[in-house]
This record gives structure tokens, sequence and C-alpha cells, in this order.
């Protein structure tokens, strides 16, 4: 079998990197593009070729994406700050929607034969049930969520009229980080609860402020579904096979929820000291509980969460966090 190539873009960032990782671990060469203004250039590890270049320049994209031929192109890089978003809806709409449509005009020109998009579980707003599967009601919560579905919209119509297969890949809260240490998570600044509480515990940073303590669930703190980033990693991986015959989109997650609470403990447990907190104020937007169903992803593909111990997951990060204080250290 001949040597698959793939395009990765924000193939530097958090979940990016680790599916680089597990492109590598299966032979593959890898090209990423990345304008490292969130990405880190450590991240992306040896034997990828790391191409600095912006999804805003459409000439730079089209001759990358023309350089081909690629087995798939995985498109990861976008900004995700939620609230970010609610503040600055055209940023995201143009930096995350429209120059993600102008890469897929790109990948239908030079007939790229598969697409795989980092999707959002933001894309279901307030959800009429749970858990959370591919039938619920699309109706975005941020206008990071609609710039997600509006790549997504894109990316049907160039299946039905161009037959680029695609997979879109809505995440639930991914978390952990590589368990041989090589790669993490970090943000500049960091909103995510699993880095934030382990700094806290760390006395890296002052208490954790806890996001609400009135949500209806039983410790009256927010409940997620936090799948490990090498089982996210996977997924992108086992979805490929199914591009070989239609497209397909995906929710994905353990079907586990935890709470705030369930984490900080998790954290602490793994510290060996209990995490500082506060309580603060519920964040605006915050939905009580997001849980996947992710059944179709498993049927379909055979996919099967391989860390299912919370504090497995928390152990991978806390280990990388631990070892890098000033993360990959090029912020
Ligand atoms: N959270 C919190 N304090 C923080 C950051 C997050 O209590 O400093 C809560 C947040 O309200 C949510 C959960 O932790 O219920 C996970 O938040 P995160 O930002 O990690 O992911 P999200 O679910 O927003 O994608």
């Amino acid at each position: 079998m001949s040597r698959k190539r793939y395009l990765v873009t924000g193939g530097a960032g958090f979940v990016g990197s680790h599916v680089v990782a597990a492109l590598l671990e299966r032979n593959a060469d890898v090209v990423v593009l990345d304008n490292l203004s969130i990405g880190h250039r450590a991240a992306v590890l040896p034997g990828a070729e790391l191409v600095v270049g912006d999804l805003a320049d459409p000439s730079a994209v089209d001759a990358l994406v023309g350089a081909g031929p690629w087995d798939a192109v995985f498109h990861f890089a976008a900004l995700s700050l939620v609230g970010e978003s609610v503040r600055l809806p055209f940023k995201y709409l143009l930096e995350n929607g429209v120059n993600g449509i102008r890469l897929i005009d790109a990948c239908v020109r030079h007939a790229v034969p598969r697409f795989v998009l980092s999707s959002t579980a933001n894309l279901f707003g307030t959800p009429d049930r749970m858990p959370i599967d591919e039938e619920v009601r699309i109706d975005p919560a941020s206008p990071y969520g609609e710039s997600k579905f509006m790549i997504e919209r894109a990316l049907h119509w160039a299946n039905e009229i161009h037959g680029l297969r695609s997979a879109c890949l809505r995440y639930f809260n991914a978390a952990g980080a590589d368990p041989q240490g090589r790669l993490g998570e970090d943000h500049n600044p960091e909103t995510h609860l699993i880095p934030l509480a382990i700094d806290a515990v760390l006395g890296r940073r002052p208490a954790l402020a806890i996001f609400g303590s009135d949500y209806a669930t039983p410790d009256g703190t927010c409940i997620r579904d936090y799948v490990h980033v090498n089982d996210l990693a996977d997924a992108h991986i086992r979805v490929l096979d199914q591009l070989d015959r239609r497209s397909v989109r995906y929710n994905v997650g353990t079907g586990q929820g935890y709470s705030v609470r369930d984490i900080t403990e998790a954290v602490g447990r793994i510290a060996g000291r209990p995490v500082p907190y506060v309580m603060g104020q519920p964040r605006m937007g915050d939905a009580a509980i997001l849980i996947a169903g992710a059944e179709a992803l498993r049927a379909d593909t055979g996919w099967i969460p391989q860390f299912t111990d919370l504090d497995e997951v928390v152990a991978t990060a806390y280990r990388w966090r631990e070892a890098h204080p000033g993360g990959y250290g090029d912020k």
C-alpha cells in the first residue's frame, strides 16, 4: 500500500497536534498548515512538515492544497473562544466561517477526496434532550458554533454537488494530553477547566473560580462530557474509512458526564492536595448539562474510548502541565 499523505490545518494546536501524532504513528506523510497565532511550533512532532501560513491568504492556501495529491484534508485551524465570539461575532464568522469555506473551495478545485472537520457541540445551543445525538436540533449557542455550522453547510454542498466526502466531528470537552508526554494543552489565555484547576493546585494562579453552583445538577455545578484527546484523535482516523462510501457527521464524547466539582476532586486526587477554589458567578451561555450521544460513531466505526477513568484523563493533563510550567514556552 502506498504511503498516505495528509494536510492538517491547525496541526500545531491542541487537538490537531494529537491527530498529527496519531497519523505519524500510522506511518503517514503529514503536512501541517498553521499560522502559529494559537498553535505552537514545538507541538508539531518531528516527522511532520510545518508550513507557517494563514488560511486568510487564498493564494497560499490554493498553492498548498494544489500541491497534493492529498488522501484527506483535516481542518482544525480556528478561533475557539466562545466568550470572545459573543463579543466579536464577525471575527469568528469571517476568520472561521469564510476562511473555512475558502479552504473547502480549494479542496473541491484540486479534487481532494476527503475532508475531516473539527466541529463542536456548541452547535446544539440549548438541547431539548440529553444525551445529545446527531438528531438534536441545531441552533448554535454562539457565533463560534455558528461559524462551524457555516463550514458544515458548505461541506454539505461540496458533497452534494462536487462529491467531496466529509466527516464533521462535533466534539464535547477535549481533555487530557499525549500519554507519552510529548504534547499538551497550552492556550493563551487559558479558559478551560482542567488546565486552570491544575494551575490552581500547582499554585501557579489564584484559586479556581467555579462558574455557578445553582444549576439543576446533583452538586449544583455544570456537567460536561470530557473525552480524552487521544480518543478524539482515534475518531478522526476511524472516520476515514466511512468516507470511502459517504459523508458523515458524528457527535464525539464518552456519554459519561462529570461535574465541575468532580473535576476539581479528580485534580486534587492526582496532585495529592485539594484544588483551591472560590464560588463564582455562572458564565453566560453555559448549559447545565452537555453529554454526547455517540452511539452512531461507535456503531459505524467501532470507536471505543480507551480513557474511561476520569483520573487517568486528568493525570495525563497534569503530568504535561507540571513538567511544562510555561507551556510550550513560545508565547
Ligand atoms: N468552568 C469553571 N471555571 C473555570 C472554567 C470553566 O467553573 O474557570 C466550568 C464551565 O462553566 C463549564 C466547565 O467548567 O461548566 C467546562 O468549561 P470549559 O471552558 O473547560 O469547556 P466548555 O464546556 O465551556 O466547552
